[in-house]
C-alpha cells in the first residue's frame, strides 16, 4: 500500500450509471457520461459504460484522447468549447462538440473537409448563468448560419447552468430552451435531434417530475460519479456516494494549542489564518496537501475527526476524539467534487481500482 492512495470502487460506478439511467429513461432522457472529473481514466469510463452509457463526454482534448484509444468506436463529446487553435484536434479525436462561436464552426468545418469527417454541433445557449453560450435572441440565426458549413452536422442545441452563476434549472428555463429549439428548426427546416438540458444540477428536475417532454439528453458527471445531485447534494435514488475513498498517513501526532503563538502574518497561499481557540487538542499531521487536494473538498469518514486546515503537503486534523490514531494509523475521506478532481490529479495520489 502506497499513500497518499485513492480507491475507486467500478462496481459502485456501475451501479450509479445504471441509477442515473433508471431514473432519466422514463422521461426519454439519454444520459452522456461525463468523465473529466477522473481525467478520463478509461477503467471508470469502462465502468460507466458497463452501466449503460453510450456516449462519453469530457472537456479536455488530452482526455478524450485517452478515451478514444480505449474505446475506438465509442462517440466522445467534447464538452468545453473548442479552442480555435484546435479545431483540427477536436474534429480529429472528439465526434460531436458544444459550440458558441461561428468564427470556431467556421475553423471547425475547413477541418472536418480535409480530414473527410462530419462533425456534430450541440449550440450552446445562454440561459443566465453567464458561462458559455449564445444569447438567446440571437440562437436561431446562428443555427441557421452553422448549419449551411460543410462537414458540420447540427444536431441539436443544449445549455450547463449551475457552474459559474449557479442558476438552477427549472421547468421554466427548460421550456424556453426547447422554445429556442422549435423556433431553429422552423427557421432551418432542420429536426432538432439532441435538446441537451444540462449537467448534475437538472437531475432535482427528473426526481420531482418537472422536466419538459422534449429535453432529451443530460450530461451527467457527478451524479455518477458521487452519486447526488448537485443543487442541494441530494442522494440519486439507489445510487452509492462512496465510489470514491482518499487514504492519507499520520506522519505526527501532539497535543498542542489550537491558536498559533507569536504575531500572525500571511500563510504559505497569501490569506491571513483565522483561528478559534478550543484549547489544547491531539492534533494529527497527515501527509497530503493543498497540492494534492482543497481541504474544504474532504469529509472524513470518522466522525470524531474534523480538518484544522492544510498547507501545501500537510493537512491538520483534529484527533482528540479519536484516541487510537497515532503515527503510522491511515485516516480515510470521502470527497466533494474538487476532492476528487485534485485527487485523480494529482500524480502523488496512488490510484488504486477495484471491483
Ligand atoms: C462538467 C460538465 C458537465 C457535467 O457536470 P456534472 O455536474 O459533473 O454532471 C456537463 N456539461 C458541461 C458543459 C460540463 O462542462
Amino acid at each position: 500500500m502506497s499513500l497518499p492512495e485513492l480507491t475507486v470502487d467500478l462496481i459502485k460506478i456501475r451501479d450509479n450509471t445504471r441509477a442515473v439511467i433508471t431514473l432519466a429513461a422514463p422521461f426519454g432522457i439519454e444520459i452522456v457520461g461525463v468523465t473529466k472529473s477522473f481525467l478520463g481514466e478509461p477503467r471508470i469510463a469502462a465502468a460507466m459504460l458497463e452501466g449503460g452509457i453510450r456516449v462519453l463526454a469530457d472537456s479536455r482534448l488530452e482526455n478524450l484522447t485517452r478515451l478514444r484509444q480505449a474505446f475506438p468506436l465509442v462517440p466522445l463529446m467534447l464538452l468545453r468549447l473548442p479552442a480555435l487553435s484546435q479545431t483540427k484536434d477536436v474534429v480529429d479525436v472528439a465526434d460531436i462538440s458544444l459550440n458558441s462561436d461561428l468564427t470556431v464552426l467556421k475553423s471547425l468545418s475547413e477541418a472536418a473537409v480535409r480530414l473527410g469527417k462530419t462533425h456534430g454541433v450541440i449550440l450552446m445557449v445562454d440561459l443566465g448563468d453567464l458561462r458559455e453560450g449564445v444569447w438567446p435572441s440571437a440562437v436561431p440565426e446562428l443555427f441557421k448560419q452553422a448549419a449551411k458549413l460543410p462537414g458540420i452536422q447540427m444536431r441539436g442545441i443544449g445549455v450547463n447552468m449551475a457552474c459559474y452563476g449557479g442558476v438552477i434549472p427549472t421547468r421554466e428555463n427548460m421550456i424556453q430552451l426547447l422554445d429556442l429549439a422549435k423556433k431553429s428548426e422552423k427557421l432551418t427546416g432542420i429536426a432538432m435531434e439532441i435538446v441537451s438540458g444540462g449537467n448534475s444540477a437538472a437531475l432535482p428536475l427528473l426526481l420531482n417530475k418537472q422536466i419538459p417532454t422534449g429535453i432529451n439528453q443530460l450530461r451527467i458527471g457527478e451524479g455518477i460519479v458521487l452519486g447526488r445531485e448537485t443543487t442541494e447534494r441530494n442522494i440519486v435514488p439507489g445510487a452509492f456516494t462512496g465510489a470514491f475513498v482518499l487514504r492519507a498517513e499520520v506522519i505526527e501526532c501532539y497535543t498542542k494549542p489550537t491558536v498559533p503563538i507569536g504575531s500572525l502574518g500571511q500563510d504559505a497561499f497569501g490569506a491571513t489564518p483565522r483561528f478559534r481557540n478550543l484549547g489544547w487538542r491531539k492534533r494529527g499531521i497527515l501527509a497530503i496537501g493543498r497540492q494534492d487536494i482543497s481541504p474544504e473538498a474532504l469529509v472524513p469518514r470518522n466522525n470524531r475527526i474534523a480538518i484544522f486546515g492544510a498547507s501545501s503537503d500537510h493537512l491538520i486534523v483534529d484527533l482528540s476524539e479519536a484516541p487510537e490514531l497515532q503515527v503510522g494509523s491511515v485516516v480515510e475521506f470521502d470527497l466533494l467534487y474538487g476532492g476528487l478532481l485534485g485527487a485523480m490529479t494529482s500524480p502523488y495520489v496512488n490510484k488504486v481500482f477495484y471491483e
